[in-house]
């Protein structure tokens, strides 16, 4: 696993998104401050949500695992162990909220990486329920931008005209792994096109279509994989879960 700890700016960013979809449920305007009662429940119901989808590689038995750790190291002072036992009590905590279907978001107990995974399940939720977000875009387009283009493979619309069936394209040459049967969906990027866009690119070929309309597609992570393992058939044939 990662370290543990992610940045102040990240989870700012975190709380303002889940600020806003709670203003959204209540009718409020995005970039107010949420009534405090409906944010702790929309909190409680979008950790519990991301749970479902994410794997947060959480201890099998916490307890026990923290039992076991102060077993063998009771001949040691807490000097000694001090930053190894504040990570593994971090760990058996933040376990034992995840078998509760929650999870902590204080910056130790969260990788960079797991905190920007929830950033992006964030946006697209944001996106697919069409909530308003009040927050200095500039710094989130690209980010936005992405879950935009996931959103459109999720739900099958073209990217370019929001014609629904669209198809899964590949926007780097599969030649480049050895042909589909290789593509285990992390390396490539993908994008999903409707019939007439993905005859276009095909047609014009990648440079062409790139300059004129600016989109090149995402890379994916493992829930996505999963997810459109699902809605695109056939696709991702290599992916195995670690
Ligand atoms: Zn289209
Ligand atoms: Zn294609």
């Amino acid at each position: 696993m990662d370290k543990l700890g992610y940045s102040r700016e990240t989870q700012k960013l975190i709380y303002a998104i889940m600020n806003d979809i709670s203003n959204y449920f209540t009718g409020q305007d995005a970039g107010k401050k949420a009534y405090s009662l409906d944010l702790e429940e929309t909190k409680k119901q979008l950790k519990q949500r991301f749970l479902e989808v994410y794997d947060m590689q959480p201890l099998k038995s916490p307890i026990t695992f923290f039992s076991k750790y102060l077993e063998k190291n009771k001949d040691r002072t807490i000097g000694e162990i001090e930053k190894e036992l504040k990570e593994t009590f971090i760990k058996s905590l933040q376990s034992t909220l995840i078998e509760n279907k929650t999870f902590s978001l204080a910056l130790n107990t969260l990788t960079q990486n797991q905190a920007n995974d929830l950033v992006k399940w964030l946006l697209e939720t944001c996106i697919y329920y069409d909530v308003p977000l009040k927050m200095d875009i500039e710094n989130l387009a690209d980010q936005y931008d992405k879950a935009y283009h996931y959103v459109c493979l999720k739900n099958k619309f073209c990217c370019i005209c929001g014609k629904s069936d669209g198809v899964l394209h590949h926007y780097d040459n599969v030649a480049r792994i050895g042909g589909y049967k290789f593509d285990d969906g992390r390396v490539l990027r993908v994008m999903c096109l409707c019939g007439e866009h993905h005859n276009e690119v095909h047609a014009i070929g990648t440079k062409d279509f790139t300059n004129k309309y600016h989109v090149v597609g995402i890379h994916l992570d493992d829930r996505q994989i999963r997810e459109l393992k699902k809605i695109h058939k056939g696709h991702f044939q290599a992916f195995k879960e670690e």
